[in-house]
């Protein structure tokens, strides 16, 4: 749920106070309001607080100090601030910790509509990522449902969208909608924001120049996108990009093309789980991030994120990023020394990068690139013990840039050695060496004769307590309170009742106290502390701002480690899986056929209490592109169909896949329409909306697109309903010829195998008997003959008496249709009520056959809707007892529903 308008205000004075204000009227309230309700939190809750209101609930965050002077008075001043899609001022709180993979790329789009040259209706996006330092502008022309910006949205996956603001009706409305089904937070800007006046100006300060080149942004080809630069323009400005200097000369510019990826809607991000949602659990293995990311740094888990997002179409690419995989499928040792060891001592680079960028590292960021730098040499020997059949390829993309970058490296690693103290190193102390400057050496003698001196105070303390020195008792320091004796709590009693020593606190792993003689010796070796990092100040000074010359380094270092950390993620899962997975055969796009044998859906099959049943699945262009499942509930449908779709994302991903065999060709989009978990209760006005929307969605499917429908609208088996099923399924089926899986409960679809050649019957099987009902879970072709839906009831511990009257009501409509069937032989009202059935269901037909009829791909929904109306009035103006019981019992449906 996102609250944009919520507005979160922490004012830290000596206490840290919090403030949550639900909205802007409030803010500016509590700015002129001196008796604020007030909450203190410690620093640790404080950094929490602040990650959960930005990452997982999408609040906006405001940090205010007070600026006056006197202790009396307030003026709150803005210092800091963040929304979910610019944490660049909270980047140390958030992920300074070294928590979490820094949840993927948090960028910000910018959205607006315009017209093109030829008068249609074009969609400009305009995207600033400030963690990647990219901006991006992408244009396209769009349906009524926006389905070209939400595969858009899917694939760069912002955080935050800025829409000029305005009335939400109309095309803007649906916009929005769009975007907030992605789970992205809305800002509204001023139209007057979205312009290009400045753009020019500002990306010449923000673009990064090639080597000696002058940045001219008038001739970029994006500048020709006038209205995503329009959006971009609005972006910086909202992100404040020019107000910070460190920003400037770091940017790269793309043009973001649509179709170099597989486009996803947010349906089908849902339906195959691709990230965790709400209700998965802790291990995060019923995702498929969650599932597929074994990486050993954030920047490879971010990466493995980034390629679920953006499947990939080209076969070359698909083929290479396979090879990589097999390379470490096959060599086991090489897989499992990069798992289990080398890519662990990988930091995150991208944070590195940036903190050198900005110059804000310290000597200690400037020791961990060196000693990631250190570990290239093994790494590198590792892969070149590689000698199976990818050995070129490895070569080229690990070995050859790695070896690159050792010699980059070769003048900063000298500068680290030759500057930093590695003595102190080991006490986790990041100092200049001493030798460096003679002020510096006479300070580090001091040091080490105080270290020296406090030495022997531990031995004579020791003595004192009758404790063992540095076993029993040790000297310690940290950052804060420098030098300190230790016991455990265990020893605690020989330290009661001495009055010689001062207990500084009591933790978890013993007691930390000093005595007189530490305590001055600690005083004076913090003041030469001091006085040797004011000393050392104009060399780390200079050190980093070399060592931001490395930014480009760095961050080159980033993506490899991150390419080899999710490449070997991918062949870590396919080989540790419950059945190993196996190289997927691509196809080129358009070759028009899928076949899986014995496919398992990897997310299900990872559950611990299941045996997997696998199925198989063919698809054939002219042969079979429609399967229609039908089967009990919870007989595995839903399953099936979504199996068929992760499978084709791991495949061009570039992962293996859980099948005994897989020949795919490569598809330019998984589009799907799942039933909501609650559409029973939503009833059946949701059910129609959906599959309206359903017929919209489809206009952007193609041969070569999979789609995969998991009914809605559960046990609404109402006609309208059924008549668009119909009325879509037909559609795809010959008109689309897309791959397609629906799985439903109309059992009268399945007839429409008999009208379209391609078009296939499929069943979840299960075995019956009086008592129970045993799911098979495995598919078979044909029509389900069964149905099943008292005995899953039964299976579901229903009250007895509710079983007894469903078994009784089924059997009356099983005789009421005996009687039909009978007709002549029955009494004259049962006479009757079989003429006025075989009328009704000739209404029926007729009003499913203009349905049919109805050139829904040219309509706009509203009229579809408006044709449905009248057209349903007409069956109930012909007065038919069957055909209005049918309405009323549906319109009972929609009414208890509600
Ligand atoms: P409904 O019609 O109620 O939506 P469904 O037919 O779509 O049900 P699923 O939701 O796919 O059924 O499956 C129900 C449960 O059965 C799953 O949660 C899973 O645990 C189990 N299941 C499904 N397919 C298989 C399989 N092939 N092997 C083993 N277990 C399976």
């Amino acid at each position: 749920m996102v609250h944009c308008s919520n507005q979160v205000v922490f004012k830290p004075s000596s206490f840290l106070l919090v403030n949550v204000a639900n909205s802007c009227d409030q803010l500016a309230n509590m700015r002129g309001n001196k008796r604020l309700e007030s909450v203190v939190l410690s620093k640790m809750n404080f950094e929490s607080f602040v990650r959960d209101l930005l990452l997982v609930r999408q609040y906006r965050v405001e940090v205010y100090k007070n600026a006056s002077k006197s202790s009396k008075e307030h003026d709150w001043q803005i210092s800091y601030k963040a929304s979910p899609g610019n944490l660049t001022q909270f980047e140390e709180i958030l992920f300074g910790g070294g928590g979490g993979p820094g949840e993927g790329a948090a960028g910000v789009v910018g959205v607006r509509l315009g017209t093109g040259a030829d008068g249609q209706r074009v969609v400009g996006v305009g995207y600033v990522d400030s963690t990647l330092r990219k901006l991006g502008v992408c244009e396209f022309p769009d349906n009524d449902q926006f389905s070209n910006l939400e595969a858009l949205l899917v694939q760069i996956g912002p955080k935050e969208c800025v829409l000029p603001g305005g009335d939400a009706g109309g095309d803007l409305g649906k916009l929005k909608q769009v975007v907030q089904r992605g789970g992205i937070l809305l800002t509204d800007r001023k139209k007057s924001e979205f312009t290009t006046k400045d753009i020019v100006q500002d990306l010449n300060r923000l673009l990064k120049a090639h080597k000696g080149e002058t940045v001219s942004s008038a001739a970029l080809p994006e500048m020709e996108k006038q209205i995503a630069m329009s959006c971009l323009q609005a972006v910086i400005k909202y992100l404040e990009l020019l107000s910070d200097e460190a920003n400037f000369g770091s940017f790269k510019i793309t043009t973001f093309d649509l179709n170099q990826y597989m486009r996803l809607d947010n349906a089908a991000v849902q339906a195959l789980n691709l990230f965790q949602g709400s209700c998965d659990d802790a291990t995060g293995t019923h995702s498929l991030a969650g599932l597929l990311n074994k990486c050993r740094t954030p920047q490879g888990q971010r990466l493995v994120s980034q390629w679920i997002k953006q499947p990939l179409i080209d076969k070359n690419k698909i083929e290479e990023r396979l090879d990589l995989v097999e390379t470490f499928v096959e060599d086991s040792e090489l897989r499992k020394s990069c798992q289990e060891d080398l890519l662990r001592r990988f930091p995150d680079l991208n944070r590195m990068a940036k903190k050198f960028q900005r110059q804000s590292s310290n000597l200690q960021d400037c020791y961990r690139v060196y000693q990631a730098v250190g570990q290239l040499p093994s790494l590198v020997l590792a892969l070149e013990r590689y000698n199976g059949k990818h050995q070129v390829l490895l070569h080229a993309a690990f070995i050859s840039p790695l070896n690159d970058l050792i010699s980059d490296f070769s003048k900063f690693q000298e500068m680290i050695e030759t500057t930093l103290d590695m003595n102190q190193v080991e006490h986790h102390e990041f100092l200049v060496k001493p030798s460096f400057d003679p002020t510096l050496t006479e300070l580090r003698e001091n040091m080490d004769r105080l270290e020296k001196a406090m030495q022997a105070a531990l031995n004579s303390a020791a003595r004192e307590l009758g404790l063992e020195a540095a076993k029993t008792v040790k000297l310690e320091s940290n950052a804060q309170i420098g030098y300190f004796f230790r016991v455990t709590c265990k020893e605690e009693k020989s330290l009661r009742n001495n009055k010689k020593f001062t207990t500084l606190d009591v933790q978890k792993n013993g007691v930390r106290f000093t005595n007189s003689k530490l305590s001055s010796l600690n005083e004076e070796y913090i003041k030469s502390r001091e006085e040797y990092e004011e000393a050392q100040n104009a060399i780390v000074k200079e050190i980093i701002s070399i060592a931001a010359g490395y930014v480009d380094p760095v961050q080159t270092l980033n993506e490899v480690i991150a390419q080899l950390d999710a490449v070997v993620s991918f062949a870590v899962v396919s080989h540790a899986a419950p059945v190993p997975y196996i190289r997927p055969k691509i196809l080129e796009k358009g070759s028009g056929k899928l076949v899986l044998k014995a496919a398992r859906h990897p997310c299900v099959e990872a559950q611990d209490d299941v045996a997997f049943i696998p199925n198989d699945v063919t698809f054939a262009r002219a042969e079979e592109m429609f399967h229609i499942i039908t089967g009990p509930n919870m007989g595995g449908k839903s399953t099936y169909i979504r199996q068929v779709g992760v499978i084709v994302l791991m495949a061009q991903i570039g992962c293996f896949v859980p099948c005994d065999e897989a020949e795919l060709s490569v598809v330019d989009c998984v589009l799907a329409r799942v039933g909501a978990g609650d559409s029973q209760i939503k009833g059946v006005s949701t059910f129609m909306a959906e599959m309206l929307e359903t017929a919209a969605i489809l206009r952007s499917a193609t041969e070569d697109s999979l789609i995969i429908i998991d009914e809605l609208g559960r046990g609404t088996s109402t006609y309208d309903g059924f008549g668009l099923a119909w009325a879509i399924s037909e559609y795809i089926a010959t008109h689309l010829k897309s791959f397609c899986l629906f799985a439903t409960h109309f059992h009268e679809l399945t007839a429409l195998a008999q009208q379209v050649p391609t078009v296939r019957n499929l069943h979840v099987t299960a075995l019956t008997t009086d008592s129970t009902l045993t799911m098979l879970y495995k598919v078979k072709r044909g029509v389900c003959d069964q149905s099943f839906g008292i005995h899953v009831a039964e299976l579901a511990n229903f009250p007895k008496h509710v079983i007894a009257n469903a078994r009784e009501k089924a059997l009356e409509l099983e005789e009421f249709q005996d009687i039909s069937r009978a007709g002549e032989e029955a009494g004259p009202e049962a006479k009757k009520r079989c003429l006025e059935k075989q009328e009704g269901e000739k209404i029926i037909e007729a009003f499913l056959a203009k349905v049919k009829s109805m050139p829904a791909e040219s309509m706009s929904d509203e009229a579809v809707k408006e044709e449905l109306c009248k057209l349903k009035a007409e069956v109930i103006g012909q007065n038919n007892n069957f055909v209005n019981d049918i309405v009323s019992r549906s319109a009972k449906v929609k009414l208890t529903s509600a």
